[in-house]
């Protein structure tokens, strides 16, 4: 029997260095994010913050230091096990050439009747879908329609959602998205990630406004952390 996580995550003094280029992306990072709890990090293009959100999803390992989900080391954590407990919305969209309902839906085993079209509405895109004439059976890429930057972004968010996740991650994927919808989004995400973990990798102020907690990454560094009031 796999664990389900509580979603409490800690950096104890990570280190990340990119094995390729050998740049030094995070140094000595350390953090709390309490379960239920929304955090947001901030911080100059090339600070780390993408790279602090790819070591959670463990696509590559800390070199000293440790990650720690409800304080076990998350690389002794089945991975696949934990990774479907995450809604992770990377930075650069990824959709397929099939169905919008089967982008939204993808990697999920059974959908239940209107999972699909509830996500697409937390996410604020339902209403773009259902005005295309197939609505969600419409098909993206090579054989079908192209989306904007922003629907594309929602769909992403909404394909996070539907896994009702114990953690989620968004990695600056609000950029396209202007700033009405993007209200409306956070707004869906307060209810429906109550009592769980989220974590916002943001530029715009008014998106981490209510954090419980804002962390600024400058140079691999953190280099403030508290509330918006705090800081
Ligand atoms: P942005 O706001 O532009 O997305 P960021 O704060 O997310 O930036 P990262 O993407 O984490 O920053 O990058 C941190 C540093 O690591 C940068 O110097 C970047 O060039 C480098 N870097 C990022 N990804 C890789 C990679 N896959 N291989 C090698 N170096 C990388």
């Amino acid at each position: 029997e796999e664990p389900v996580f509580d979603g409490k995550i800690s950096f104890k003094n990570v280190s990340f260095t990119y094995p390729d280029t050998g740049i030094e992306a995070l140094r000595e990072v350390s953090f709390e994010v309490e379960k239920g709890q929304f955090v947001a990090i901030i911080g100059r293009t090339g600070s780390g913050k993408s790279t602090l959100a790819n070591l959670i999803m463990r696509m590559y390992d800390t070199d000293a230091g440790q990650i720690e989900i409800d304080g076990k080391e998350l690389k002794n954590l089945n991975l696949n096990n934990f990774r479907n407990q995450i809604g992770f919305v990377p930075q650069e969209v990824f959709l397929f050439s099939d169905t919008i309902k089967n982008n939204i839906a993808f990697g999920l085993s059974a959908i239940e009747e209107g999972q699909v079209e509830q996500a697409a509405k937390n996410a604020a895109v339902y209403d773009n879908i259902v005005d295309f004439d197939l609505k969600f059976e419409t098909m993206l890429g090579e054989r079908g329609i192209t989306l904007s930057g922003g629907q594309k972004q929602r769909v992403s968010i909404a394909r996070a959602l539907i896994k009702e996740p114990k953690i989620l991650i968004f990695d600056d994927c609000l950029s396209a998205v202007d700033t009405k919808t993007e209200e409306e989004i956070l707004s869906n995400l307060g209810k429906i990630m109550k009592g769980k973990t989220s974590i916002l990798i943001a530029h715009r102020i008014s998106t981490i406004k209510n954090a419980d907690k804002i962390i600024v990454l400058d140079d691999g560094k953190i280099i403030e952390q508290g509330t918006h009031n705090e800081l």
